[in-house]
């Protein structure tokens, strides 16, 4: 299968191209935030619509008339904006996203380069991992990935804790991984992420309790600085530090989750998140979103799509947890806070496993040719 494999590499820029970089967030933050008014404007006075086209010669025409410092940036990075802004509309206008707004320096920076695919083998070297760029000359890209393919497009970013990212898209083909015979079921959780048929419980990304503190604290002291102060500025940095951590170690558990399910089972059986039902809910909401279950989700789909897996979705509304999955009968409740419990058949259930169980068995029976009886689910734990 052929596919788009983003990857993300970390770098380290000489003072000079520090500087250079810095000019050119600087302009394609000028010009982003430029075309949103323009375009704001102009819907809001005519009700004109401006595409990019229409913009990139009117900017052509301001750097030859009152801002000539426009010209200190690559000109391709400023079209690349437009672009991105024309995509920040579409999803406006298709209910997807926000009205696009204005672009703080506090925030994330980023221009995007369209790299000469005549010249693409002299601009970056694969193997030595060196990505040269228009008047910044060769960038030393670190990270311990083999690269395949040819990138058509490179963004250069720097985060709010000043690290710089170059990240790129290639075309890339993925073999299928040999087929498997198993089949798990998956629940999810707060306390731990991942809990399977299996009775593996992978508990939550190891920082968590840890950083939550350390953001906790530090977001305090924020609070206690003087606005627009250089304190605060340096304390600015510190709890975006954080966030990047969390971020990042959040990132690295998911992964290892999702490629242990794709790697161990032919077929995953998983719940149906009721998204728009749980963000209602606004602090179950923000737990949900804290460990990355649609994220989870999104890994374990677009992982299984390449290496040739099975993904069964099971409707939510499938009584998971309160179903005996070694008899089939079901409780009348099964409130939230009963961890264990014990069937009139003698089954000693853990809650989370035992949900796990029915996933797989809902998952698999609704599958015509796959369905088996009750019982035919191993219950590990499961004490006559
Ligand atoms: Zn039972």
């Amino acid at each position: 299968m052929v596919t788009q494999r983003a990857y993300r590499f970390r770098f380290y820029p000489t003072p000079t191209q520090q500087r250079q970089l810095a000019i050119e967030f600087g302009h394609a933050r000028f010009v982003w935030n430029w075309a949103l008014e323009t375009r704001t404007e102009a819907y809001q006075e005519h009700g004109e619509s401006l595409n990019t086209i229409r913009l990139s010669r009117k900017l052509t025409a301001m750097k030859k008339g009152e801002y000539p410092w426009l010209s200190e940036a690559t000109a391709g990075c400023h079209t690349q904006k437009l672009r991105d802004q024309d995509t920040a509309f579409r999803n406006f206008f298709a209910g997807r996203a926000r009205y696009p707004r204005f672009k703080s320096r506090h925030h994330t920076q980023s221009v995007r380069y369209q790299l000469d695919q005549r010249h693409v083998a002299k601009n970056f070297n694969a193997e030595s991992k060196l990505l040269k760029l228009p008047k910044l000359g060769a960038l030393k890209l670190k990270w311990s990935r083999k690269i395949n393919g040819i990138p058509k497009m490179v963004t250069v970013s720097k985060d709010p804790c000043g690290r710089y990212f170059a990240s790129m898209a290639c075309e890339v083909e993925i073999l299928p991984l040999p087929a498997k015979r198993n089949a798990v079921g998956v629940d999810v959780g707060i306390k731990d992420v991942v809990i399977t048929s299996e009775g593996y419980k992978s508990g939550a990304p190891k920082y968590t309790y840890r950083y939550a503190r350390q953001l906790k604290m530090a977001q305090r002291r924020l609070s206690s600085k003087k606005k627009g102060s250089q304190r605060r500025r340096r304390q600015q940095v510190r709890v975006a530090r954080i966030h990047a951590r969390i971020k990042d170690s959040r990132r690295d558990f998911l992964h290892q989750q999702s490629n242990r399910l794709i790697n161990e089972n032919q077929v995953i059986g998983l719940e149906d998140l009721n998204i728009k039902g749980m963000l209602r809910n606004r602090r179950l909401s923000k737990a949900i979103a804290d460990c990355g279950l649609y994220e989870l989700r999104r890994q374990i789909e677009y992982k299984a799509a390449w290496y040739g897996r099975d993904v069964l979705i099971v409707d939510r509304w499938a009584p998971t947890s309160k179903t005996c999955s070694a008899c089939g009968a079901v409780q009348e409740s099964m409130p939230l806070k009963v961890r264990d419990w014990v069937c009139e058949c003698g089954a000693v259930h853990d809650r989370d496993i035992n949900a796990a169980q029915n996933v797989l068995f809902f998952g698999t029976a609704g599958s015509a040719g796959t369905s088996k009886a009750r019982g035919a689910v191993k219950t590990p734990r499961a004490v006559a």
